[in-house]
């Protein structure tokens, strides 16, 4: 059962998309930014590493620049040339050691010719050698013989390996001539800038004419940009450092910053999208819930509706029931007192078949005007119109009444009939005449399903609640009743035939023991059965010892907002007489004496 969903419950379930798209929007944006700084941190890094690697290139060529002046000057103030020589190679194996950078040193005349040459040896006069054939070495003396000034020559195929610098430092004074130091490339940038870079970027230097003179080996295909800076170098010129920002650096930190965000912007997506299929489905459920709820409602109130429909049928059967039973009264006592005084030859003798016709009119009213009044007795329980009349009673003074009016019926099917009462058994409130209304039932019953041996009446203290209650049996050793039948023999109507619905049963109306359990609830107390088919029954009724609760044994609604008398409808009286006069089953069981009072027809006690 699913209630049709309405248009503005299906929008509010798609209102929570709204945030969720707000969400990733934002998720993606603050990973874009998270990215921005990693790649602009990294930038700044590098621009760094840039500025300091240059300053560390400058400062390696401008020691190596500043010890040749150093050489220079020893040169200069040397006495004579061969003092001169002299001195610039003691000198410049010191200059050598702290500069490991200068890869080779000259003292050269005013021409360029080599001088002397540190360090000595093949190594030292082959590259003296090809310094002085090479055209840059020619262009170096002039410029610094020309200026007077330190100059720096590129050396493109001098050096063994590679490319490389010459530095010229003219001398001046008494010996005339250069000192000169060659650089190989490799040499500068190895020392200077691997170490600087750390391995981390990578690098390439341009000279002047923006020839590359210098690679890092792992340079990268793909640049995001390019960091540059221009190194000065002594005696003019310059070199165009340049430091390479990879495409896709920092790699590690961008890959995490992007795995992990997406990874929690799709568990959140995920996890709101379950929640809210969960809260879908639970709305359903608590839709179908509520549309369940209403119809068990509905049906309950149709219910409702139906039982007080069934109470006021009820009550109006009861109602007519009374009315009838007691219209019924007047002609039958008529009927059973002309008949009696008939029988008796008031109206003349009667021949023997007539008179045989007559006991059987006598019983048939009898038996009716039993019916009459037990139907009296329901109707007015249930309407809740009997009066209890409740006083001090003594139990056994009831079970002497009781016994006084059913012994003839006992000594005439040669029952043994007696009476236990224990001793020190209180007085107790209730109703005397109904106690003795359903005693004399219970009796008349025993004795009626007894064929032999004997009944007993025994009163003492309920075993269950003995302070609360009294328990009177009535013992009998008649036919029994299987277990199976206990319940129904207290509903109305109904009789027990042992040997099925043929069967031939005492006459009887069916409603003694449904009167009777329900004049017991109505004091407070119940009737209950104990027995077996062939070991006889006992029947129990519980009285309490103190009076009945006002409620007790109202089976139907209390009549709360009508008066008895509407209750039994109209100008009816019912006839009170009615339940003082139990001997009614009693009466049926001594026919001659009952058929002969015409006021009533039953036999009062
Ligand atoms: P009635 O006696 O008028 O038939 P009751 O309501 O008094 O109606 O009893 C209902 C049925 O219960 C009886 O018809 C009978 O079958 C059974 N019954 C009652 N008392 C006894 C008893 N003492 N022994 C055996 N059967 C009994």
């Amino acid at each position: 059962m699913s209630a049709p969903e309405s248009e503005p419950s299906r929008q509010r379930a798609h209102l929570w998309r709204l945030p969720l798209a707000v969400f990733l929007v934002f998720g993606l944006a603050g990973l874009l930014y998270v990215d921005a700084l990693l790649r602009s941190e990294y930038r700044e890094r590098a621009t760094t590493q840039t500025v300091q690697a240059k300053a560390l290139l400058e400062g390696f060529v401008r020691q190596g620049a500043s010890l040749l002046h150093a050489l220079r000057s020893v040169v200069e103030t040397s006495p004579s040339p061969s003092s001169a020589n002299e001195r610039f190679l003691s000198f410049a194996r010191q200059v050598r050691e702290d500069a490991p950078q200068l890869h080779t040193l000259l003292l050269l005349d005013r021409e360029g010719n080599v001088r002397a040459v540190f360090p000595a040896g093949a190594g030292g006069s082959d590259l003296a050698a090809r310094l002085r054939r090479s055209p840059q070495h020619a262009r170096g003396i002039h410029a610094a013989a020309s200026t007077g000034r330190t100059v720096t020559v590129a050396l493109p195929g001098v050096l063994p390996d590679g490319p490389g610098i010459a530095i010229y430092d003219p001398v001046r004074d008494s010996v005339s001539g250069f000192v000169a130091a060659v650089m190989s490339h490799q040499g500068i940038f190895n020392e200077a800038l691997t170490g600087q870079l750390q391995g981390e970027f990578a690098y390439q230097v341009r000279d002047d004419a923006g020839r590359v003179i210098a690679r890092s080996p792992k340079y990268p295909e793909r640049i995001s940009s390019l960091v540059t800076r221009t190194v000065a170098i002594p005696g003019g010129g310059g070199w165009m450092l340049e430091v390479a920002v990879p495409a896709f650096a920092p790699l590690l930190a961008r890959l995490l910053n992007w795995t992990s965000g997406l990874l929690f912007l799709f568990l959140v997506i995920l996890l709101v999208v379950r929640e809210q299929a969960q809260s879908a489905r639970f709305a359903e459920r608590t839709r179908e819930l509520e549309a369940l709820s209403q119809s068990l409602l509905e049906a309950n109130v149709r219910l409702e509706e139906r039982a007080r429909q069934i109470a006021e049928a009820n009550r109006a059967k009861s109602r007519f029931l009374a009315n009838v039973s007691h219209e019924l009264r007047t002609p039958l006592n008529a009927i059973v007192g002309y008949n009696a005084l008939a029988r008796d030859g008031v109206y003349g003798d009667l021949p023997e078949q007539v008179s045989r016709v007559h006991a059987r009119i006598a019983a048939a009213a009898e038996h009716l005007l039993t019916l009459v009044d037990e139907v009296l007795d329901l109707a007015k329980i249930e309407v809740g119109r009997m009066a209890v009349d409740t006083q001090l009673t003594d139990v056994s003074s009831i079970i002497d009444a009781v016994v006084t009016v059913v012994a003839p019926m006992a000594g005439a099917k040669e029952l043994q009939l007696s009476t236990v009462t224990d001793r020190g058994l209180p007085a107790i409130v209730t109703d005397p005449g109904l106690v003795k209304q359903i005693l004399l039932n219970l009796t008349a019953n025993a004795i009626k399903f007894t064929e032999r041996g004997s009944i007993t009446i025994r009163v003492r203290r309920d075993a269950e609640a003995p302070l609360e209650r009294v328990a009177i049996t009535v013992d009998d050793t008649g036919i029994g009743i299987a277990s199976s039948e206990h319940d129904r023999i207290f509903e109305e109507f109904e009789q027990v035939r042992p040997g099925g619905r043929g069967d031939s049963l005492v006459r009887g109306t069916g409603l003694g023991l449904s009167i009777s359990r329900k004049l017991a609830r109505l004091l407070g107390g119940d009737v209950r059965v104990a027995s077996a088919p062939g070991e006889g029954s006992r029947f129990t009724l519980l009285l309490p010892f103190g009076p009945p609760k006002p409620d007790a044994g109202q089976e139907e609604e209390p009549l709360a907002d009508r008066t008895r008398d509407e209750a039994l409808a109209g100008p009816t009286v019912v006839d009170e007489r009615a339940r003082s006069a139990p001997g009614g089953r009693v009466g049926e069981m001594l026919q001659p004496s009952a058929a002969s009072d015409l006021d009533g027809g039953r036999k009062h006690d």
